[in-house]
C-alpha cells in the first residue's frame, strides 16, 4: 500500500525537540517531504547551526517511522538550519540575534571569546556580524588583521549614508577602532561614544545576519546601558577568569543583567584562562588560578555554564598575529570553541521559542 505523507507525519509527531519541548511536526520543522514507494525523503529543519542533536534527531526521525508506517521504509533525511528570531521585540532590520559578549574586567579574554564566537558560528553555516564596541582598546582591527582598514559607505535610496562593513573571514566586521586615529591616546566618551555605537548599529548596511555579537567595553557602563536600551538583545555571554578579583566583578556584570530596565537573558558564562596546558603536554591541566569559579558563578545566577578555555599559547599568537585561533586546525580549541558555539546558539533557540510560547 502507497505511504501517504499525513502518515510520515503522523510518525514524526512523536518525535520531540528535547531543547524546544514540542514535536517536530509541530514545530514545522518538517520540509519537502516526498514519497516514492518505500523511499521517504524530508528536510529536517533545526533552529540552530551545527545543533548538538542533530544526528540523535535524525535516528529518532527513522525510528518512528519504521515503527509507525514500515519497517521496510528507507529513510533519506536532509538536515538545515533556519536560525529563529526574538518575536517579541522589533527586531534591526535583518538581523536575526544580537549576541552581547561581556566581562567585569579588562583583559580577561571577552575580545577572544568574541572573535572566536564569531569564527565558529560562521564555520557552522550562519550568517554572522561582530560589532567591537570597547571603546577603551578596540581590538577587533588587531584581532582581524585589519589595523589600517577603513569601512566605505554608500548612499541609500532614501539619500542617507551607510556604513559598509569590512569582511574577513567570512564575518562581516565593524569596530569603533576603524574610526579613531590610531595614536590616538584618549578613548571615546560619553555622548560622542555612544553615539558612535549607536551608528554601528542603525546607519550600517549589515545585509542579513543570524547572528550579530557585540564585544562590550569591560565592565558596565554608559554604553552598556545605550545598547541595552537601544536594540532588541537577544542575550548576553559573560566571560572571566578563575582569580577571585575577576569573579567579583562578573558578579555585578551578571547583576546589572538582571537589573529592572535592562532584563537581558543571561545566555551562560564563559570561563577563559581557566588552566594552562603546555603544547608538549596537552593531557595536563594546572589550575594555575584557582579551579570551578566560573561554574560556581554560574549555578549562583542559575544559568547555563558554557565552557572552560586553557591558556593555550596559540591563542595569543593566533589573536596577535590577526586571524582568529578558532580558523586554525586545533582538535582542542575546535572541540572548545565549537561546544561554546553551539551552546550559545541553543540557548538562543530555546528563548526564541519560548518568547513565541508567552
Ligand atoms: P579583553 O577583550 O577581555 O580585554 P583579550 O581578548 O583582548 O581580552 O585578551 C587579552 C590578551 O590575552 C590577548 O593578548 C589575548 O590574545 C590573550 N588571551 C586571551 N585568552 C587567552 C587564552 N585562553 N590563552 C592565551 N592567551 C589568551
Amino acid at each position: 500500500m502507497q505511504i501517504s505523507p499525513q502518515q510520515v507525519l503522523d510518525a514524526l509527531k512523536n518525535v520531540e525537540d528535547p531543547d524546544l519541548k514540542k514535536d517536530l511536526v509541530t514545530l514545522n520543522m518538517i520540509k519537502d517531504l516526498s514519497i516514492a514507494d518505500n523511499q521517504i525523503k524530508f528536510t529536517l529543519e533545526l533552529t540552530t547551526p551545527a545543533c548538538p542533536m542533530k544526528d540523535m534527531l535524525k535516528n529518532a526521525c527513522t525510528n518512528a517511522i519504521k515503527h509507525f508506517v514500515s519497517a521496510e521504509a528507507e529513510v533519506s533525511i536532509n538536515v538545515t538550519s533556519r536560525v529563529t528570531v526574538p518575536v517579541n521585540t522589533s527586531s534591526l532590520d535583518n538581523i536575526k540575534n544580537i549576541i552581547l559578549v561581556s566581562s567585569g574586567k579588562g583583559g580577561v579574554g571577552k575580545s577572544t571569546v568574541s572573535s572566536n564566537l564569531a569564527v565558529t558560528l560562521a564555520k557552522d553555516g550562519a550568517k554572522v556580524g561582530l560589532i567591537d564596541a570597547d571603546i577603551y582598546g578596540p581590538s577587533v582591527p588587531t584581532m582581524f588583521d585589519l589595523v589600517d582598514a577603513k569601512p566605505g559607505a554608500v548612499e541609500t535610496a532614501d539619500g542617507k549614508t551607510k556604513i559598509i562593513p569590512i569582511e574577513k573571514y567570512g564575518i562581516k566586521l565593524l569596530s569603533l577602532g576603524f574610526f579613531a586615529d590610531p595614536g590616538q591616546p584618549v578613548p571615546w566618551r560619553g555622548p560622542m561614544a555612544s553615539n558612535a555605537v549607536k551608528q554601528l548599529f542603525n546607519d550600517t548596511n549589515w545585509g542579513e545576519l543570524d547572528y550579530l555579537i557585540v564585544d562590550l567595553p569591560p565592565g558596565t557602563g554608559d554604553i552598556h546601558i545605550t545598547i541595552t536600551q537601544s536594540f532588541p538583545i537577544s542575550g548576553a555571554v559573560v566571560v572571566t577568569t578563575p582569580q577571585q578579583v575577576a569573579l567579583a566583578d562578573t558578579h555585578k556584570g551578571l547583576a546589572m543583567f538582571r537589573m529592572p530596565g535592562i532584563n537581558i537573558p543571561i545566555l551562560g558564562v564563559i570561563e577563559n584562562m581557566s588552566y594552562f596546558t603546555p603544547a608538549e603536554l596537552p593531557e595536563n591541566k594546572y589550575y594555575i588560578f584557582g579551579k570551578g569559579g566560573g561554574t560556581e558563578l554560574a549555578k549562583r545566577f542559575d544559568v547555563p555554564f558554557l565552557g572552560e578555555i586553557p591558556i593555550i599559547q596559540s591563542i595569543a599568537e593566533a589573536g596577535d598575529a590577526g586571524k582568529p585561533v578558532a580558523l586554525d586546525q586545533h582538535p582542542l580549541l575546535d572541540q572548545i570553541f565549537g561546544n561554546i558555539a553551539s551552546k550559545v546558539a541553543q540557548q538562543i533557540s530555546i528563548n526564541n521559542a519560548q518568547l513565541v510560547n508567552s
